[in-house]
């Protein structure tokens, strides 16, 4: 019996997770297909039962039902259950557990931005989606001392710092309104900027002006594209990544979660440069996977 793999989203017509991981089955000899299946929101519950059947290994979950896939499982896991986020489903026998391997997947970026230098303990973090819980997590776990989360609608950061209260309660984690005085103040005193909104995602917008950027920052933005914002962090002289390592970690993450085999993530990297120089440049489920012609090309 072949198994099946399936990524549910809306929109999922070009993946770049497709690409990843077909790839990843492909070079383990694994006859395990992995299908793009664009579902809406009204048909997210008949989806998650057709799921149960036997041949159905799991399932990546992206927007917009991260969150609304969360009642639907059987069993979350710490990190989903932190988060409030499902982004992977695996089965035991019939029932379905939810993961959150974003998680698994940011953690990996601070280390690879910051290189050999000492890991900063203060971050600060703009936006406050699903994205922003993971980096959030990622950060808390990683002993940083003080992250302040920037949003454009303030009430979404304090309702994501209320919720973390617990896990936090040993550092300092704020909410702050989304004024660029303020944030220009707070990243006087921190080393590292993580860009967890998607401005900058199909347009070619920063979500800071280029002139509050010192060259001491490290920035690292979660979407994989070479945005404006690294492009005028690089232009000041920072450390920059986009969101390559999180993407390839969280899928490799998901991988072994499905098979119990470690991710080929050699092989996965290369497939999800492949796929981007052949121009698909959604993630998973982003809002728009067409190209934007004032922006460049993004590569990593
Ligand atoms: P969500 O839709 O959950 O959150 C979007 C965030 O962006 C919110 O904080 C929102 O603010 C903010 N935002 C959007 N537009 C604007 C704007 N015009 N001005 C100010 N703020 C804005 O998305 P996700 O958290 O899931 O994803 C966010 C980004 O991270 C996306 O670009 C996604 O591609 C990327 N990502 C990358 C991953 C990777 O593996 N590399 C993994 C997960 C995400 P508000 O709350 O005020 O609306």
């Amino acid at each position: 019996m072949t198994r099946r793999v399936v990524l549910i989203g809306h929109p999922v017509a070009h993946s770049l997770s497709g690409a990843m991981q077909q790839a990843a089955f492909d070079e383990l000899g694994s006859d395990a297909k992995y299908e793009l299946w664009d579902r809406k929101p009204m048909e997210l519950a008949d989806t998650i039962t057709e799921l149960r059947g036997d041949e159905f290994l799991g399932a990546n979950v992206t927007i917009p039902h991260k969150e609304r896939v969360v009642p639907h499982v059987d069993r979350q896991t710490e990190e989903a259950h932190a988060t409030g986020a499902v982004n992977t489903l695996t089965k035991e026998g019939r029932k379905l557990v939810g993961h959150n391997t974003d998680v698994a997947g940011f953690v990996v970026a601070p280390d690879k931005l910051v290189g050999k230098q000492k890991m900063p303990r203060h971050a600060v973090v703009l936006g406050a989606g699903g994205g922003s819980r993971a980096v959030v997590l990622g950060l808390i776990r990683g002993g940083f001392q003080r992250v302040v989360v920037f949003n454009r609608h303030l009430h979404r950061a304090e309702a994501m710092v209320r919720h973390f209260g617990k896990s936090a309660a040993h550092m300092e984690l704020r909410a702050m309104p989304w004024h660029e005085s303020i944030i220009e103040a707070e990243l006087i005193k921190t080393k590292i900027l993580v860009n967890a909104t998607s401005i900058g995602l199909s347009t070619d917008e920063s979500p800071l002006p280029a002139e509050i950027l010192r060259p001491e920052l490290m920035v690292l933005d979660l979407i994989y594209a070479q945005t404006r914002l690294l492009r005028d962090a690089a232009s000041a002289g920072c450390r920059t990544a986009d969101g390559e390592q999180m993407l390839l970690n969280q899928g490799a993450a998901a991988f072994t979660l499905w098979t119990g085999l470690p991710a080929p993530i050699d092989v996965m990297h290369a497939a999800l440069i492949d796929a981007r120089a052949h121009g698909i440049r959604s993630t998973e489920g982003e809002p728009d996977g067409s190209p934007v012609d004032d922006a460049p090309a993004g590569d990593a």
